[in-house]
């Protein structure tokens, strides 16, 4: 979908968040790139600098007065598509974990994608698309387990999947739709050189998930070549 809307994307300064940026930027989008340090975020600055419109913004998710004055700083400003991107991967193969890692990858994957999403709830319901998509990942479906481990990063997107569900219910009658997305395994640092598809695709086939996403289709949890996960 092109035109004059606006997306709001955290974590876009690096992998599947810059990519969105670049694609979005590309079909004619308003774009509130938000990163945690725009001033090391040289990749997303030069796509800012041949873009116009792309505006940085600092926002470390995990910082919830942060978050609570940038949607004071956008009080005035209609929100179409809120994509919450930024995530993190704890080592935690082995049974011995560090749990202060999984309380922060709990606050930055879990906690954050809600606390984001009610401060700017009410300028998304203001815009005219009025759209909510959540990057969590197939790893966090508790029927798609077969291989175990992972016990940080899998807990913690099973916990933002609940998030995103309740949210769509609660939002519903604001008449706000929610997508949970699996990127599938894609080319970033997160993802790794071996992953199977590079961002450019994964995100070509997310953007075609969020257009197609409606009040009819809200609620569910759905891989970027439109195949839907089991929860
Ligand atoms: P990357 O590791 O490449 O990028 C992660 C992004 O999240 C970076 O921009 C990083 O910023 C940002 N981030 C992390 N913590 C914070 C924070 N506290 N505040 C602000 N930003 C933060 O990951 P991907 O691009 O691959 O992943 C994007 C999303 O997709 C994540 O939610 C991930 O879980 C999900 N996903 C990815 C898969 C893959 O195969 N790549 C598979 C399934 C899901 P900074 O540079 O400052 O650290």
């Amino acid at each position: 979908m092109s035109g004059n809307y606006r997306v709001l994307i955290t974590g876009a300064n690096r992998g599947l968040g810059l990519e969105f940026a670049r694609q979005y930027a590309q079909n004619g989008w308003q774009v509130l790139a938000c990163c945690r340090a725009p001033q090391l975020a040289d990749p997303l600055q030069a796509l800012a600098k041949a873009h116009s419109n792309i505006q940085v913004l600092a926002l470390d998710v995990a910082d919830f007065a942060q978050i609570d004055a940038l949607a004071q700083q956008l009080k005035n400003t209609e929100i179409d598509l809120l994509i919450n991107n930024a995530g993190v991967y704890p080592d935690s193969s082995s049974t011995h974990i560090n749990t202060d890692d999984w309380l922060d990858a709990f606050t930055v994957n879990s906690i954050s994608p809600y606390k984001i999403t009610t401060a700017l709830t009410p300028h998304v319901a203001k815009s005219r698309l009025k759209k909510i998509a959540s990057l969590t990942s197939k790893m966090g479906s508790i029927d798609d387990n077969t291989s175990g481990g992972s016990y940080i990063y899998r807990s913690s997107k099973a916990a933002a999947n609940m998030v995103m569900k309740s949210l769509s219910i609660d939002l519903q009658p604001l008449g706000i739709s929610v997508v949970t997305l699996h990127p599938g395994w894609v080319q970033t640092d997160m993802g790794g050189s071996n992953a199977l598809i590079d961002t450019k695709t994964s995100v070509t086939g997310m953007r075609r998930v969020i257009d197609h996403l409606s009040l009819a289709t809200t609620g569910r949890f759905i891989a970027y070549d439109g195949q839907p996960i089991p929860w």
